[in-house]
């Protein structure tokens, strides 16, 4: 992994936000204005809007607002090949309309200078290679209303499988809010970014270049790359893992209810992706991006 950059630079401040949320202008039960104080009182600092079919013209940091909104949008259709998908889109967008084909949605979203992520592949019933097409920037790894839903809210597979074949891509967790009876959780997947201000322009850099962690619970601290190592500091947790390719890994942990806040790891050379994830004593997980950032994808499939 000579060639490839260390992602994080935690020195700035941890800023938590939800970037998959639905409001009343799509089948979410909430106004972006109810939304935004709920959320705010449970500790995040930024949401991003995607409602159904709907590029959302919300963003910024709009003095008396309790936190910052990023736009969005989230689209969903079948692909030339028949595959149906959801897909979460970072940006403010231009002539989006619920009519168009996917394929066209999103390529005016490439256009646009946004960022494409698969939505719950396990929810949506997509293959692997569905989830290779397309070169999506990331994967949601969870999405918590599918956990309310049927119990499938866990696509690391699908990440996994990804990242063999572009190696940069993100791993988030979501909400996918909708803030109404039948969909009542949220605040139960999340991202912490890391920036140097309190901008809708510095978290969207942050979110675009990955330096940020994923939680369903547990907290990171720092991480760092000294001498080879990566080294976290954590929120007291009972498993700090390192996650390679494959069966590849290495790990401190406790199954006897100790807590470790603390870990490094030396990386071998030959793992192609490697992560750090923790585990709380709920079984809650947290997760980095991949830690190197690759300068080209190490195999060419753009499927
Ligand atoms: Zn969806
Ligand atoms: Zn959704």
């Amino acid at each position: 992994m000579s060639a490839s950059r260390f992602r994080y630079d935690t020195s700035g401040q941890w800023l938590k936000g939800n970037v998959h949320l639905h409001t009343t202008r799509s089948d979410g039960g909430r106004t972006p204005e109810q939304a935004a104080v709920m959320y705010a009182a449970a500790g995040h600092d930024f949401l991003v809007c995607t409602d159904h079919g709907i590029a959302s013209n919300v963003g910024g940091e709009q003095a008396g607002r309790p936190l910052i909104w990023l736009d969005g949008i989230e689209l969903d259709g079948t692909d030339d090949r028949g595959a149906f998908y959801h897909v979460i889109a970072l940006g403010r967008f231009r002539d989006l309309s619920p009519d168009m084909e996917l394929t066209d949605a999103m390529a005016a979203v490439r256009d646009q200078n946004g960022l494409l992520f698969l939505a719950h592949p396990h929810w949506c019933g997509n293959t692997m290679d569905d989830a290779l097409r397309h070169r999506f920037d990331g994967v949601e790894a969870y999405n918590h209303v599918c956990r309310w839903l049927n119990g499938k809210s866990d696509s690391f597979a699908h990440w996994d499988r990804m990242l063999e074949e572009r190696p940069n891509t993100l791993g988030l967790a979501v909400d996918d809010a909708h803030l109404k009876p039948q969909h009542p959780g949220w605040n139960g997947g999340w991202i912490v970014v890391n920036v140097q201000q309190r901008t809708s322009a510095a978290i969207y850099d942050a979110i675009r270049h990955g330096n940020f962690y994923s939680s369903c619970g547990p907290e990171f601290h720092d991480i760092e790359l000294r001498r080879g190592h990566v080294a976290v500091r954590t929120s007291p947790v009972s498993f700090i893992r390192l996650v390679g390719p494959r069966t590849h890994g290495a790990r401190i942990g406790s199954f006897q209810g100790e807590t470790y806040t603390e870990a490094e790891f030396a990386i071998p050379d030959e793992w192609a992706t490697v992560r750090v994830e923790i585990e709380d004593r709920y079984c809650r997980r947290a997760w980095t991006n991949p830690l190197f950032i690759q300068p080209t994808p190490l195999l060419p499939q753009d499927r």
